[in-house]
């Protein structure tokens, strides 16, 4: 049998070299755009701040991976299927036949359609190339504008300051990471974030990139206007879906899935954040790995579904413990606060269970706080489940 996998993100690589495990005597091709051998996308945070080297993102080598059962090919882009012929055709025409494919494509980063968004030295922050050009913009120093104050946006803007650039962040909310925070704990990390150094407008709404040759400022609804040879926008991504939906399957938000990774064609899945499994559209890391092996048992033939569970989100290389799961600030459940010295906790009940937890400063019971999100248990001790996991075992 011969499976090949586009998109060598986590989840195609993780669903190749499951399928190689699974089934020892197939042929696993595994496709991908970029010209790399497979890296920690989630790693790039730390790689632009300087925590690690470009070398230290590889996750498989090519030796690693012919050892596992696949073929790994870089720089393949594939640019369309043929579902009839059962094969698809890469970027510079060679057909590669299948019998099984599985679609990995992932997100790209949005691109705001601005004046001037097309202009150099605006990056939409998603791969190591573009690591890259922030890294080498920033190799002067210079100004910077980050579009978007989530979790991207503000790792990006750590990144950059880091590096030596006078960032400013742009966030349309009245505080950063408001998908994840409440409006306290984004008071206390933009607190934070500007005594490090850097500078936040929020609300702001952003109106044009100027600029000739390259960027050189950004302009604001109000017309206040911000000096940068780089921006980098982190507002949000997109599913690479063209190729599917080219080829005729079932495409939605995403490429429509079922909880066996199964798209419209049976001979075709669909992982990662390219899917949309039962209406679900995935944005972090560890959902797409369990994907990638739900669709890995699937091939092999193996009965497997995937099910969402909580995501939680901890926001990295910031300086300070950002961490939050389940449901912020919803209207119908009850807040319980903690707060002392740096740190800030908010737990959101609703009758004897947690829906949601924000923390601040410390987040060494995200683990416990999370179990309890996800596993949906009555907690009888609420008061000291709020203070941790200790005190409530001992309650
Ligand atoms: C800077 C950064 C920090 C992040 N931090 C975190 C974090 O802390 N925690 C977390 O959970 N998540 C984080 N994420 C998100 C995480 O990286 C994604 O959820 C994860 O990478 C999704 O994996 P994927 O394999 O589905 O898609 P992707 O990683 O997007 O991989 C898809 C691959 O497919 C390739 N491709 C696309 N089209 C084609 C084609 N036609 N032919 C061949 N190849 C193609 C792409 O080039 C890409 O290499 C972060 C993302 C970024 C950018």
């Amino acid at each position: 049998m011969t499976i090949l996998v586009v998109g060598a993100g986590p989840a195609g690589t993780r669903c190749a070299l499951r399928t190689a495990a699974r089934l020892p005597g197939a042929a696993v091709t595994l496709l991908g755009a970029e010209p790399a051998l497979p890296y920690d996308r989630v790693a790039l945070s730390r790689y632009l701040v300087g925590e690690v080297e470009q070398a230290d993102l590889v996750t498989h080598s090519l030796a690693d991976l012919s050892a596992a059962g696949v073929l790994y090919r870089p720089g393949t882009g594939v640019a369309s299927i043929d579902r009839e012929e059962r094969c698809v055709v890469s970027a510079r025409g060679e057909r590669i036949r299948y019998d099984r494919l599985v679609l990995a494509t992932g997100s790209r980063a949005v691109r705001l359609p601005l004046p001037g968004a097309d202009l150099p030295g605006v990056v939409p922050w998603r791969d190591l190339a573009e690591s890259r050009a922030m890294l080498q913009a920033a190799r002067d120093g210079g100004a910077a504008v980050v579009i978007g104050g989530g979790l991207l946006g503000l790792e990006a803007a750590a990144g950059l300051s880091a590096r030596g650039m006078k960032v400013t962040v742009l966030h349309a909310v009245g505080w950063p990471m408001e998908r994840q925070l409440d409006s306290d704990a984004g008071a206390l990390l933009a607190q934070r974030l500007r005594g490090r150094g850097l500078t936040l407008h929020m609300p702001a709404a952003t109106a044009a990139i100027e600029g000739r040759e390259r960027v050189e400022a950004v302009r604001l609804a109000d017309g206040t206007r911000i000096p940068a040879g780089l921006v980098v926008m982190a507002v949000g991504v997109r599913p690479n879906v063209d190729l599917a939906r080219a080829a005729g399957l079932e495409v939605n938000r995403g490429i429509v899935a079922d909880a066996a990774m199964r798209t419209s064609d049976p001979r075709i899945l669909a992982v990662g954040e390219c899917a949309e499994v039962e209406g679900r559209l995935i944005g972090l890391v560890a959902p797409a790995l369990e994907q990638a092996e739900v669709a890995a048992a699937t091939l092999a033939g193996d009965a497997a579904c995937w099910t969402p569970r909580t995501d939680a989100a901890a926001l990295k290389v910031s300086g300070t413990k950002v961490w939050s799961a389940g449901e912020v600030a919803p209207a119908d459940a009850e807040a319980v606060t903690l707060r002392g010295g740096e740190s800030y906790r908010r737990l959101w009940w609703r009758g004897d269970r947690l829906v949601g937890a924000v923390l601040y400063g410390d987040t060494a019971e995200a683990g416990f706080f999370q179990r309890l999100i996800s596993e949906s248990v009555p907690v009888a001790c609420r008061a000291e489940a709020t203070l941790g996991e200790s005190y409530c075992e001992a309650a």
